[in-house]
């Protein structure tokens, strides 16, 4: 079961359908407010996983592979694109080519 996404959402718990909820601290405790650290949501704009989704859109959206120039154009930033394209090749996502191009796993090369 997927307590967290299905039952124990952040901003409205249904704790009426929670199988925990007789052994629920918090909501035993009348659901008090949070006394830890605020957690911030982490930023997205300008972030390598952003780049690293640019890049990605480009491969997947390409039937076959794409020259360098054609990531090029996602972001301006080339010492973060280069690391970012560098960290997907390490991760086995993106496959960088003997031609200079890169592609998928598995896309058949021409
Ligand atoms: S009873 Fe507790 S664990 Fe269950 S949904 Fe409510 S707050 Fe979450």
């Amino acid at each position: 079961m997927e307590l967290g996404a299905l039952n124990c959402v952040a901003r409205t718990p249904r704790c009426s359908d929670c199988p925990l909820a007789t052994q629920c601290r918090w909501l035993l405790a009348g659901f008090p407010d949070n006394a830890g650290p605020v957690r911030r949501p982490q930023a997205f704009a300008g972030t390598d996983r952003q780049v690293r989704g640019l890049l990605m859109a480009v491969l997947r959206e390409s039937p076959a592979p794409v020259p360098a120039g054609d990531l090029d154009v996602v972001w301006p930033k080339a010492a973060q694109r280069a690391r970012a394209l560098d960290g997907l090749v390490a991760d086995g996502l993106v496959d960088p080519l003997p031609d200079g191009r890169f592609a998928l796993p598995g896309v058949v090369t021409r």
